[in-house]
């Protein structure tokens, strides 16, 4: 049992004290009865409907673990500097609950990013003695050429960098567009390794990470990473 102000604390409602006075301003209700004491106890494992400021609200199981379909125009940060946030295209109690994305994709790279409020799990994925496997789908500005995909495979010198990147796999797509399958997470990694290459990323998507992809979810809309997908994952 805990008190209803805890709870919603909790599931990312605001700090005690705005939780606090959301409930003594009538707009917390649980089974359509307005809730009138903040210290209420409450069974969070047998709670009826919970109503707040109007709108229902399933209770979230934590940590959270999401994956969104990035779309482009969106920075991954909390503080963007020239775009929205991808943050922003969640429920807004989820920064509260200190969701953060696994990695960063460039704000015109569109596709998969995993989030989560377990940082231990982001800080797994993201090691760099982890090597998880991002696959990419890569629009190219000048046409594939055998020489293109052999340099990605052998490898290329990044600059500020003393070893040489490989690209896992790389396969041809069309004559413009290479899938292309990298283990590290460096700054602009895939376009650095392209541009090394002599050609031009112009269009970068995510399409995987692990064996985690993104099925059918629509640009700009996010689900929670079933127990398998997590399990995947570990
Ligand atoms: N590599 C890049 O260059 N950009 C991304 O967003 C991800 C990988």
């Amino acid at each position: 049992m805990k008190e209803l102000y805890r709870l919603l604390h909790e599931q990312g409602f605001g700090s005690r004290k705005e939780c606090r006075k959301l409930i003594e301003a009538g707009l917390v209700a649980i089974d359509g009865e307005p809730a009138a004491d903040y210290r209420q106890q409450v069974d969070p494992g047998a709670l009826g409907e919970l109503e707040v400021d109007g709108e229902a609200w399933s209770l979230l199981e934590l940590p959270l673990y999401l994956m969104l379909h990035k779309p482009g125009g969106y920075e991954t940060s909390h503080r963007p500097l020239h775009n929205p946030s991808v943050f922003h295209l969640l429920p807004y109690q989820f920064e509260a609950l200190g969701i953060a994305a696994v990695g960063r994709l460039d704000v015109d790279t569109t596709g998969l990013l995993l989030m989560s409020t377990d940082g231990q799990f982001i800080h797994a994925l993201t090691s760099p003695k982890k090597l998880v496997p991002k696959c990419y789908r890569v629009t190219l500005k000048h046409p594939v050429v055998d020489e293109l995909v052999a340099q990605l495979l052998k490898g290329v010198y990044l600059k500020d960098d003393d070893e040489k990147i490989i690209a896992e796999t790389v396969t041809v797509v069309d004559s413009y567009t290479i899938d292309m399958t990298i283990t590290q997470g460096k700054y602009h990694q895939v376009k650095r390794m392209v541009a090394a290459a002599s050609n031009r990323v112009v269009g970068l998507h995510r399409l995987s990470l692990g064996s985690v992809g993104l099925g059918d979810l629509a640009e700009g809309e996010w689900r929670r990473l079933s127990r398998e997908e997590l399990a995947a994952l570990g």
